[in-house]
């Protein structure tokens, strides 16, 4: 029965990962998967994560394994659409006007950044029928999947210049404004692009986010790093913020992950958010709410409750919260540290080339600029492992081994 199935490629950032496991070198490097790493180069559960778990081990609450809502748990969304929206800092100002943007966004629980993703695709493509979804040119891979499922045709935009190694805001602007049409869904990466660490800067934003609502557009933020971005999760959302708040006719969607940001990658905790017109009539948010319940009944039932109810624990307490803050802090300055050392050790090697990019872009990755042929060279000369369009994950990177890393590239550079 099954012998007639189409053969389908293996998903490369787990694939890459798997051929380091196997491989026994004592020097290998894995540069590979999107995944924080200690200075040690070990998983760090945070420390924030450790004492809310604590806490609700200790609280002992015989409800805890209950099934949740379809929708998940109200208090996690309101904590979780909060942090993206940031309706708290208008708490101060004016209770009504930060209760009446509350009500402008419907939330729901995800399995996570790529579940969010999926949901939002889902829904669009059987109520919204979009004309096609506009994909950067590179992205996360995942994208492409996430898109065929829901049978929306794909587009791609160039998002990335590789001579100036920056985000190609002319490309993207003049595809977009020129062939996008009403209706048509674009992707946009709110933070710390995966795969390129290039973003808009604040003026392009404003420049994109005009251009989506004359021309109809539906923007659809993949918010996979807030606070890992900049260790500040207000300026990680400046995008999403902007369009919600400055134009607030325009209705789109976001795709919350949890994994980075709490270290909490298996735990699966996410949120999709839709965020609706200032004018939109007061019956279309129950409406879209039973939408979405919908496919998450057919589907899963719900999102999984356990890491929600950590990033609940963490969100919904001053102290922790600034905890957490502290934890961000700990990572995005490492992963920024790393940045300048592999940099260094390049221009100390004067390795040929520009690498300014590397310090450039933020967040988790950097395209480094190897071609295809240079990075098979670096795993099977070096056993340093990345894929390979080029794009390393830099908390793969410690002071035990940046050096031999900037030594690998300027070998495969060379030769
Ligand atoms: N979007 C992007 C751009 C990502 O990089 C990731 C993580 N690799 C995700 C979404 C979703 O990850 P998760 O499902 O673990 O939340």
């Amino acid at each position: 029965m099954f012998s007639t199935l189409s053969e389908v490629p293996p998903d490369e950032p787990f694939a890459v990962n798997g051929a380091y496991k196997r491989d026994s070198n004592p020097q290998k490097v894995n540069l590979g998967i999107g995944v924080y790493r200690t200075s040690d180069g070990n998983p760090w559960p945070l420390r924030v994560v450790e004492e809310a778990e604590k806490e609700l081990f200790e609280a002992s609450d015989v409800n805890r394994h209950e099934y949740l809502a379809i929708q998940g748990d109200a208090d996690f969304l309101s904590l979780a659409a909060d942090l993206v929206f940031g309706f708290g800092d208008y708490e101060g100002s004016s209770r009504q006007v930060a209760e009446n943007m509350r009500q402008r966004v419907v939330s729901i629980q995800t399995v996570s950044g790529t579940g969010a993703n999926r949901l939002g695709a889902e829904l669009l493509a059987r109520n919204i029928r979009p004309g096609c979804v506009w994909i950067p040119n590179p992205t996360w891979a995942n994208h492409y999947t996430i898109w065929d499922l829901a049978a929306v045709p794909k587009k791609e935009y160039p998002y990335y210049d590789s001579t100036s190694k920056a985000f190609d805001f002319n490309g993207t602007f003049r595809t977009l404004s020129t062939y996008a049409k009403a209706n048509d869904v674009v992707i946009l990466h709110a933070c710390a692009h995966n795969p390129t660490g290039a973003d808009p800067s604040q003026e392009q934003w404003k420049m994109l986010a005009q251009l989506c609502k004359e021309k109809g557009i539906i923007p659809f933020f993949d918010l996979a790093y807030q606070g890992f971005a900049s260790g500040d999760a207000k300026k990680d959302a400046w995008a999403i913020r902007h369009i919600f708040h400055d134009l607030n006719q325009v209705e789109f969607c976001v795709a919350q992950s949890f994994s980075k940001n709490f270290g909490l990658y298996g735990q699966r905790v996410g949120a999709l958010h839709m965020a609706l017109s200032a004018n939109a009539p007061t019956n279309v948010s129950s409406n879209l709410l039973a939408n979405l319940c919908h496919l998450v009944r057919g589907e899963y039932s719900m999102a999984p409750r356990g890491g929600a109810e950590i990033v609940k624990t963490v969100l919904g307490s001053k102290d922790l919260r600034k905890k957490w803050l502290e934890d961000l802090t700990t990572m995005s300055e490492r992963i920024l540290q790393m940045r300048h050392a592999l940099f260094d050790e390049l221009v100390k090697l004067g390795t040929p080339g520009d690498w300014n990019h590397i310090t450039n872009q933020i967040g988790m990755f950097t395209y480094i600029g190897l071609t295809e042929s240079q990075v098979s060279a670096i795993t099977e000369r070096h056993h340093i492992y990345m894929l390979s369009s080029g794009r390393i994950s830099i908390s793969g990177l410690n002071e035990t081994n940046v050096q031999y890393v900037a030594k690998a590239i300027d070998d495969v550079v060379r030769t």
